[in-house]
């Protein structure tokens, strides 16, 4: 801009149509009364300023002031001495012109007024845009001058004084500069103080409000700190919090894991809806909360066309759910400990610009929201937790209480602090009887041990099922397996040990007697001989569960033996010197078939012989030998150390099952090999025997032959008689072999059939006997009879034939030429008919076996026969009711005595 100017430091350029002196004053006093109003708001001061100068000073006049950047001049006043003169001014001021540029920055930059006397239009024409250009031809004025507001050393701005175009070549004098000058630098004082006046104003009022906000937020504050869940503080923060922001609505969503769930929501015309639609967000997408959750930060959302150009998608969602969308929002996250505990939503109902200070006010507003969550999480979380502890508590209270394991506290001197129902079960202490008390279940002899278990737990060694020996109240001793464990008393204090117990007592018992069967069954396995068993069974229950045992067995009399027994050294015996309790018991158990038991001490049980001065327990045990429905015998067991009780009984039992079984298996196998034997013998007699008839008969014919060869002149009727006679006895002889051979099966077989028949014995007696003439006659023995007169039955008469055969058979076989007596007496209801002879006798061990099948008294070399002769004349007999039986002496002789029942008429 070019123009002509200059600097007046000189009054007296000025123009000559100055105001006059008096009228100078009267404006400097004017403007004095005027700009003197402390109440004077900066406008006014202006306003004021311009009215003074125009139109005495000026013809129009501009006020302009430096902006808060110093980079400004902006118009604040004008005024214009005619009405024209103002419309151009108001048409043609700019709003502003630059503070650093121009004859302003000159002045700004000096502080000294500019006189310009000639303004070149081309200068106005760059201050104006170009439609206004036009104006510019009607537009007078050429001179001016530009004064600075100065107060306190520095300009605020400038003051532009037109003069008037009509006063051609007017200057300013010195007087009237000054006078511009002094009303310049008094409006600048008052604006300075207006300005100070309006700044102390307005930061009384920002005062204000920020007490109003404090007050506000203590509210807050206070009603937070009284809340103690999540839930509540949702509630304080939405109602209050709206309140205190001058929100219309407000919202509290709390993140739970990937989303976040809508706690409270307070202003929203249909809640149901909001809930429906902002329930339950999750954290991905496009949304103000989820932006203040994912970022930490807070959400500002200032107007309508903001939340559409940053959230379209949820500006639709809105705009759809909504009947009235708030214009503004903030989304501020509840942090604590640098997490998202959740956002905090509050809602305008005006577009708004969020000025720092209220930033802030709403940020410590959610930060103390923040604090208060984290406080009612950690309180519920507590409150869980203690809930969830007294829960465990309970828990392991009544699993204690209903525990079958003995469990006990103790502390390191053994002294217990814990003590459940099932430890007195097992113990027999009460609570009240041990708490507080050195743990007194721990035997005398085991306390060494106690105190080194009790150390070792101590060092975190802890036992794991061991079996260790203890006592119950009464003294009974048991075995208990036992856990250990170190445990610290939640209240402090020394350690403690934590034991746990299980009565194992019964187990190891029944453990003991299930090894103890197992080796008597071993035993009793391992040898077919009885004697040498019974021996080993009798040792196997010496000394672990008797002092004493004996075997006993009935003979076939019916008479008891003891035949195997073990002592300990002073083992107890009965007085008749056999194992306790004696014969007399094991022959009423035997009898009986019962088992028996005694307890208690020697008064109870005056079975057992007790060394001189012994007393305390004696007790004793019978139990009965059976084996397929027969009583073998009894074993016996006796101790002093304790009393026996069901549970030895059962186990004595088991065991004299077993040992019964055993000697049964040895008898049939005695038997079996008895039996083994005598086959064996007796197919070497079969043959023997069959083959002697035939030799002789052989032998008979073979001569016959060579002497008819020979010359059968000479076979005389008397030799062929006697040969004849050889043969017919060797085929009787052979017959009768056969057929006993073929009743042996027949008998075996079950098929013995009888044909009973009117029959007198004595002469049945009488034609066998006469039968036998030849043969007694070639041995030379005498036969004597003594028959009955009456002697008649109903009998099969061919079989009582073949037994009186066998009887006179043997009789003359066997004695020796001694005279044969047969005797024949009738008794009342049955006929007896006896054979003796005096010859060899049978020995006193053939006898009971004599009437077996195969069963021979005497070697084969001596007397053939296959030993079935007497075995088919008792199965004969018997099929009739009646019996045989034998007496004999070796060397003496034998009586062969039947009886047949006779069937009454
Ligand atoms: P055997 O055919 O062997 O005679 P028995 O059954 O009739 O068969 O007799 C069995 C055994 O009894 C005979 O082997 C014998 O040892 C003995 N015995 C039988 N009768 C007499 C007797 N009268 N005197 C002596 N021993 C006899």
């Amino acid at each position: 801009m070019t123009m002509a100017a200059s600097r007046h430091s000189d009054a007296r350029q000025f123009g000559a149509h100055a105001p006059e002196v008096e009228e100078r004053l009267a404006l400097l006093a004017e403007a004095s009364r005027v700009l003197a109003d402390a109440s004077l708001e900066p406008p006014a001061v202006m306003e004021r300023l311009c009215a003074l100068v125009v139109p005495l000073l000026g013809a129009a006049c501009t006020l302009r002031l430096v902006s808060d950047d110093g980079q400004w001049l902006r118009t604040v006043a004008s005024a214009a001495a005619t009405p024209e003169a103002r419309r151009l001014f108001q048409t043609l001021s700019p709003p502003a012109v630059r503070a650093d540029e121009g004859p302003s920055h000159e002045v700004l930059r000096t502080g000294e007024a500019l006189w310009v006397p000639d303004l070149d239009p081309q200068s106005l024409r760059e201050w104006l845009p170009p439609q206004q250009h036009g104006l510019l031809k009607d537009f007078p004025f050429t001179r001016m001058m530009v004064l600075p507001l100065r107060a306190r050393g520095r300009s605020l701005g400038t003051l532009t004084v037109w003069k008037d175009p009509a006063e051609a070549e007017h200057t300013v004098d010195a007087g009237e500069q000054l006078l511009l000058q002094e009303l310049a630098d008094r409006a600048a004082l008052a604006l300075d103080v207006a300005r100070a006046y309006a700044a102390e104003k307005q930061a009384r009022q920002a005062a204000e409000v920020a007490a109003g906000r404090l007050a506000r937020l203590q509210r807050v504050t206070a009603e937070l700190s009284r809340v103690l869940s999540a839930e509540r503080v949702a509630d304080v923060i939405v109602e209050q919090g709206v309140e205190a922001v001058g929100a219309a609505r407000g919202v509290l969503w709390v993140v739970e894991g990937d989303h976040a769930r809508l706690l409270r929501c307070s202003g929203y015309e249909d809640p149901e809806a909001f809930q429906k639609s902002f329930g339950r967000l999750s954290l991905d997408g496009d949304h103000p909360v989820k932006d203040a959750i994912r970022e930490a930060r807070p959400i500002w959302v200032e107007s309508p066309e903001a939340m559409a150009d940053r959230y379209p998608e949820l500006d639709v969602i809105r705009s759809q759910t909504m009947r009235a969308p708030s214009p503004a929002s903030t989304c501020l996250p509840l942090l604590a400990e640098g997490r998202v505990l959740g956002v905090l939503l509050f809602a305008f109902t005006e577009p708004r610009v969020f000025a720092p200070d209220e930033r802030a006010f709403l940020e410590l507003l959610a930060h103390h929201a923040g604090q208060a969550m984290a406080r009612a999480r950690l309180l519920e979380q507590e409150q869980r937790a203690r809930a969830e502890l007294a829960e465990v508590n309970e828990r392991l209270a009544a699993i204690i209480q209903a525990s079958p394991a003995s469990i006990i506290l103790v502390d390191s001197n053994g002294t217990v602090r814990m003590w459940n129902p099932a430890a007195e079960r097992i113990f027999g202490w009460k609570p009240e009887e041990v708490m507080g008390k050195v743990l007194p279940v721990v035997p005398t002899d085991k306390q060494g041990e106690f105190r080194r278990n009790l150390e070792k737990a101590g060092r975190g060694e802890s036992l794991g099922g061991a079996v260790m020996r203890r006592q119950r109240k009464d003294g009974t001793p048991l075995q208990v397996a036992l856990w250990t464990a170190l445990v610290q008393p939640s209240g402090g204090g020394p350690e403690q040990v934590l034991s746990m117990a299980v009565d194992v007592t019964e187990r190891h018992r029944s453990e003991a007697a299930q090894h103890f069967l197992a080796e008597a069954g071993g035993v009793l396995a391992a040898s077919l001989e009885q004697e040498q068993t019974l021996e080993r069974v009798a040792h196997l229950a010496v000394p672990s569960y008797a002092e004493s045992c004996g075997v006993f067995l009935t003979d076939p009399d019916g008479t008891v033996r003891c035949v195997a027994s073990a002592h300990e050294d002073a083992g107890l015996r009965s007085h008749d010197g056999h194992p306790a309790p004696g014969l007399v018991v094991v022959s009423r158990v035997v009898a009986s078939n019962e088992a028996e038991l005694r307890t208690g001490t020697s008064t109870d049980t005056p079975e057992c012989a007790r060394r001189p001065g012994a007393t305390g327990v004696c007790s004793w045990l019978c139990v009965p030998l059976q084996v397929r429905g027969q009583t073998l015998g009894a074993l016996t067991f006796a101790t002093s150390r304790r009393d026996y009780d069901a549970q030895d009984l059962s186990l004595a039992q088991e065991l004299a099952r077993r040992a019964a079984l055993a000697i049964d298996n040895a008898r049939l196998y005695h038997e079996a090999r008895q039996a083994i034997r005598l086959r064996e013998e007796f197919l070497s007699i079969a043959s023997h025997e069959l083959k002697t008839p035939i030799s002789a008969l052989q032998l008979q014919v073979q001569s016959l032959m060579a002497g008819l060869a020979r010359a059968p002149s000479g076979l005389t009727p008397e030799r062929l008689g006697r040969a004849l006679e050889v043969v017919d006895r060797q085929v009787k002889r052979q017959t009768q072999l056969i057929h006993e051979l073929l009743d042996v099966s027949r008998i075996s077989a079950g098929r013995l059939e009888l044909s009973p028949e009117p029959l007198d014995l004595s002469a049945m007696v009488r034609e066998v006997v006469e039968r036998f003439e030849p043969e007694l006659e070639r041995t030379g023995t005498r036969l004597e009879l003594s028959l009955a007169p009456e002697s008649l039955g109903l009998w099969d008469k061919l079989r009582i034939d073949q037994v009186l055969t066998n009887l006179v058979s043997n009789a003359v076989k066997y004695g020796r030429g001694n005279p044969v007596h047969v005797v024949v007496t009738s008794l009342e209801d049955a006929v007896r008919v006896e054979v003796r002879d005096s010859g060899i006798g049978i020995g006193e061990e053939h006898l009971s076996r004599l009437f077996h099948r195969f069963e021979r008294a005497v070697s084969e070399r001596n007397y053939g026969g296959f030993g079935l002769g007497l075995w088919i004349s008792r199965q004969i007999v018997e099929a009739m009711g009646g019996h045989i039986t034998v007496r004999s002496e070796l060397g003496v002789g034998s009586t062969f005595t039947v009886e047949l029942p006779r069937p009454r008429a």
